[in-house]
């Protein structure tokens, strides 16, 4: 959905006009004013005689999770990279490319230094030479005010010149796999690597690397400045923290919902105004295409990590999509099959050929249910990346819950 009104167009050519091209910046927290509110004395005071095991014990205790869709505990994480031999590096993905999730773009084109000084947090608990930020090149504010940003902390002597790396992607959904990210960074294709090894033992240039997603390290700055309480604090449906849910579809008011980690679809509809006038709530995308779509009936899971696997799905990045009686599950199935077929790096035939013939099959009036079936087992069984494996769930899903449509 490409909505651009009127008033901003015709604000954004005033602006050209009179030759002021950053006319397309959103309001934000730049650095004085984020220093003025007190931002960067805990990374000083971290920096000064920090000690590592209470401040990883700290982000621990406050449950904080990875926020770019797999849900590893961040402090472990940490620990991980710290005890491999340096030099290390780290690595920020701002690939945020999975349909239906807004949530980086929204706290960076609000609060960039929320996640710059969780960032360099993150830096110097793993003892980086160089943090490299992979941002996604369809997000032109946010990469105008990252450079005005990194500069202003390197004009304020917080990190010297190039330490902090900002770089373009260039619109491949798979940069977004962690691996494929680094091959990336090291200016190759982006194709996934086998694992092991594991990236926070043979990452960057080979080198140990800390990979942490934009809202990861936004918490972290949150948690350490404010304490564990904001998230270890917060219980709801016996699930404790808090989930940014980016929500669209057919509801009042789309967008970025902090609610508690225990939300239900219901909860997730009511903060988001309800569902549109005319439309009857059906179906829902409760984690991006990958996590497939689930009937309106299951309306009491809590939509949190771990909650969704005993039903085929999974909530990654928690991009919620909201379907109504207008719209076919069938249709968002086979939506969501070629865009994993237009996506697919290629690298494994089981993904590629997988998903090509996926779709193929589903374009059928009626769906020959056994050869989906298998198709599907293969490509879980056989796909190098969470890009193949998770592209049968729409179809698994989609057979189990739709079984008149399809
Ligand atoms: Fe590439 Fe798909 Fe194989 Fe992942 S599963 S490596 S995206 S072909």
């Amino acid at each position: 959905h490409n909505h651009i009104d009127h008033a901003t167009v015709e604000k954004v050519e005033a602006a050209i006009a009179v030759g002021d091209t950053h006319a397309h910046l959103p309001e934000y927290e730049d650095f004085a004013a984020y220093k003025a509110a007190g931002g960067y004395t805990k990374l000083e005071e971290i920096r000064a005689g920090g000690d590592f095991e209470a401040i990883q014990q700290e982000l621990l205790d406050s449950g904080l999770r990875g926020l770019g869709g797999a849900g590893f505990p961040s402090g472990r994480k940490w620990g991980f990279v710290r005890a491999e031999a340096g030099p290390r590096y780290l690595a920020v993905n701002g690939d945020e490319g999975e349909p239906g999730t807004f949530k980086d773009r929204y706290y960076l084109e609000r609060t960039p230094h929320l996640f710059l000084e969780g960032m360099l947090i993150a830096a110097w608990a793993v003892e980086a030479e160089t943090c490299f930020i992979y941002m996604r090149d369809e997000y032109p504010a946010v990469l105008d005010i990252l450079a005005r940003e990194i500069k202003a902390l390197e004009g304020a002597g917080i990190v010297s010149e190039g330490y902090i790396d900002l770089r373009r992607g260039a619109g491949a959904y798979i940069c977004g796999e962690e691996s494929a990210m680094i091959e990336s960074i090291e200016g190759k294709r982006g194709l996934p690597r086998h694992r092991p090894p594991f990236v926070a033992q043979v990452g960057i240039f080979n080198r140990p690397t800390l990979v942490n997603n934009v809202e990861t390290l936004y918490w972290v700055a949150r948690v350490l400045r404010e304490g564990k309480e904001i998230l270890s604090g917060v219980e709801k449906n016996g699930r404790v923290g808090l989930r940014s849910y980016s929500v669209s579809g057919r509801v009042k008011n789309p967008g970025v919902h902090l609610l508690p980690a225990g939300s239900t679809i219901t909860d997730i509809i009511e903060a988001s105004g309800g569902m549109l006038d005319g439309h009857t709530f059906k179906a829902y995308q409760p984690g991006g295409p990958s996590s497939g779509l689930l009937p309106s009936s299951m309306n009491d899971i809590p939509l949190d990590f771990d909650t969704l696997q005993p039903h085929g799905s999974f909530i990654g990045s928690a991009a919620v999509v909201v379907l109504s009686d207008q719209d076919s599950a069938k249709e968002a199935a086979i939506n969501m099959l070629k865009f994993f077929e237009d996506e697919s790096c290629g690298q494994c035939t089981p993904c590629r050929v997988g998903c090509e013939k996926a779709v193929k099959l589903m374009q059928a009036d009626t769906w020959d249910q056994g050869l989906l079936e298998e198709l599907s087992q293969t490509m879980v069984d056989a796909s190098i990346c969470g890009l193949g494996q998770a592209a049968p769930n729409p179809i698994r899903l989609t057979m189990k819950h739709f079984p008149e449509e399809v």
